[in-house]
This record gives structure tokens, C-alpha cells and sequence, in this order.
């Protein structure tokens, strides 16, 4: 566990970054918010949780929520349902591209991209009655706390700005890797993407990722071979196509959302989350990233 005192201290480190990213505005009620925030959250395997700046303060959690729809279609689906429609490889593409599922036939080339998101939502949404009712209560219990909610005018704005999100999950029905009605699927997609949580809350809820799929509350939620293959897939995905310069810098599996926060973990050792909302080109957050960089290196830590 890192000393409360560096955890100021990479946030203070990172202060003079503000102003050097965006704010993502392509969705109109996440432009609203101060791109001044900056706040990191770690928890070791014991449960116990620290934190410094705005680590307490709940943001939309946007795409760190295609972690928590993939878990919960691993313990839905046998692995092959899964994997016969989405691949395992880093796209080196934008997260909301086209370009490569029409070129690959309707196939995403990961769950972490919106593609590949949707095709999980699609699969969440053949399976579960109440698949939003379902997710809440997912991160509700992993991270233990009954107040997180979905942020119903993000999810409202998201809705009413969906023509990409629209078209690619169109394009995959057009190959026949869409069941149900889209409209349906894209209404549980943008309310996974718009739970609010804090750094808190989402570094107690991806515990499970570094406690070989056991979460805080002691849940084995999946197998500890599903955990490092989630990892595998982070680790070469979760950040899109600035995946490899974040391995470089941080070298721990990681999920950005272009709310500003990324989760990561060291496997064994602590789960983290940083959030800042000024975003780089790839929609990663600028000083999010800084601060886990500065985290890997103080304490000598990295899965490489
Ligand atoms: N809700 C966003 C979208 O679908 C999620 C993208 C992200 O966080 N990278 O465009």
C-alpha cells in the first residue's frame, strides 16, 4: 500500500498538466464538467481504501463500464458465445470507429471498443430481463456502495447524440452479429456508461481483477483464469490505441472512459482508479495518466 502522503503528491504533481487535454463535448452534458478535477483511489486486497484530491467525488464512468458488462457476460455465456462475436486484439483504431468492422465482417476486434461494447450489451440484453436493473446492482455490491446510480442526463445526452454508436451497432446487424432491437441495446448501453461512481467506488470494485476474480465482499464472481485473461485483454486493449504507450508509462492492465478516469490494477498487490477530466487524442485522460505513471514508478511497480 502506498503512503497517503504520495498519493497528495502525485496529484500535486500533476496540477501544472490541467490544460493541456479536452474535455470530451461530443457528449453535451459530460462537456459541462470542470476539466480541474483530479483525484486517485487505491485499495489493497484487505478492503482498505485511500485516497487523495477528488477521489470521493462521483463521475461518469463511460467506458471503465465495458470491464463490468464483459464480467458479467463471462458469468452469463460460455466463453465461445462470447468469443465467436467479438475478438481479442487491440483494434489501432478510435474507440467509436467503423472502419475496421466493416472491413472484419461485423466482428469487433475487442470488447473495450464501442463495437465491442455493443456487441456485450447485445449479449447482456438477450440473457437478463432487467440488464440495467442488473448492472446497478453489480457495482452496487462490488464496490459496496448502495448509492451509485445512473446519471440519467448523461445517458439522456448520449441518447440523444447516438448516430455513431447507432451506425456501428447497425453495421454489425447487417453481418448478423446483432439480435435484438438496437434502439433497445443502445438505451442499456448509455446507462452502463452513464453510472456515476468515485475513484472509491470503482477502485473497491475492480478488486476483483487483482484478487484472481474474487471481489472485496468475497464473491468469486470469475475464475482466477478468467481474471488474468480480463487482464491480458486490458493490458493490449483498455486504452485503446494509446494501449501501448500506457503499458510503456504504466505497465499495469487499465480501462480509460472519456469521463477522464482509468482504472488499473496490479495483480496480488491493489486495485487503483485516477480521474481528471481533460482528455489526450485517443480519450485517455491527460493527468490520469501522469499520476499512474508516477504511481508505477515511486513504487517500482509494473506487471512487466
Ligand atoms: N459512451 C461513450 C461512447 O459510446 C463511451 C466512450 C468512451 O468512454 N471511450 O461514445
Amino acid at each position: 500500500m502506498p503512503e497517503p502522503q504520495l498519493l497528495e503528491q502525485l496529484v500535486e504533481q500533476a496540477r501544472p498538466l490541467l490544460g493541456r487535454g479536452k474535455v470530451a463535448d461530443y457528449i453535451p452534458a459530460l462537456a459541462k464538467i470542470s476539466g480541474n478535477k483530479l483525484g486517485i483511489a487505491v485499495t489493497t486486497p484487505d478492503g482498505v481504501t485511500i485516497g487523495a484530491g477528488d477521489y470521493l467525488e462521483p463521475f461518469s464512468i463511460q467506458s471503465i463500464s465495458k470491464v463490468f458488462s464483459l464480467t458479467l457476460a463471462l458469468t452469463l455465456y460460455e466463453e465461445p458465445e462470447i468469443w465467436d462475436r467479438v475478438g481479442k486484439e487491440p483494434s489501432g483504431h478510435s474507440f467509436n470507429s467503423l472502419v475496421q468492422v466493416e472491413l472484419e465482417r461485423g466482428i469487433p476486434r475487442n470488447p473495450f471498443i464501442n463495437a465491442g461494447a455493443l456487441v456485450i450489451a447485445d449479449l447482456l440484453q438477450g440473457r437478463l430481463s432487467a440488464p440495467k436493473h442488473r448492472m446497478l446492482e453489480l457495482v452496487r455490491n462490488l464496490s459496496g456502495n448502495p448509492q451509485i446510480c445512473y446519471d440519467k442526463e448523461v445517458a439522456r445526452s448520449e441518447y440523444e447524440h447516438s448516430a455513431r454508436n447507432a451506425a456501428i451497432a447497425y453495421l454489425m446487424k447487417s453481418f448478423g452479429n446483432f439480435d435484438n432491437d438496437v434502439d433497445t441495446v443502445l438505451r442499456s448501453y448509455f446507462h452502463y456508461c452513464a453510472l456515476r461512481m468515485s475513484c472509491a467506488d470503482l477502485s473497491r470494485a475492480m478488486m476483483y481483477l487483482a484478487n484472481k476474480g474474487q471481489s472485496l465482499a468475497g464473491k468469486q464472481l470469475i475464475s482466477p483464469v478468467q481474471a488474468r485473461q480480463l487482464n491480458a485483454l486490458l493490458a493490449t486493449s483498455g486504452l485503446y490505441d494509446g494501449a501501448g504507450e500506457f503499458a510503456y508509462k504504466v505497465g499495469m492492465p487499465g480501462k480509460s472512459g472519456v469521463g477522464g478516469g482509468i482504472i488499473a490494477v496490479i495483480p496480488g498487490d491493489m486495485s487503483v482508479c485516477v480521474w481528471s477530466p481533460e482528455l489526450d487524442l485517443q480519450g485517455n485522460s491527460v493527468a490520469g495518466t501522469a499520476i499512474l505513471e508516477g504511481l508505477s514508478q515511486s513504487l517500482g511497480r509494473s506487471i512487466f
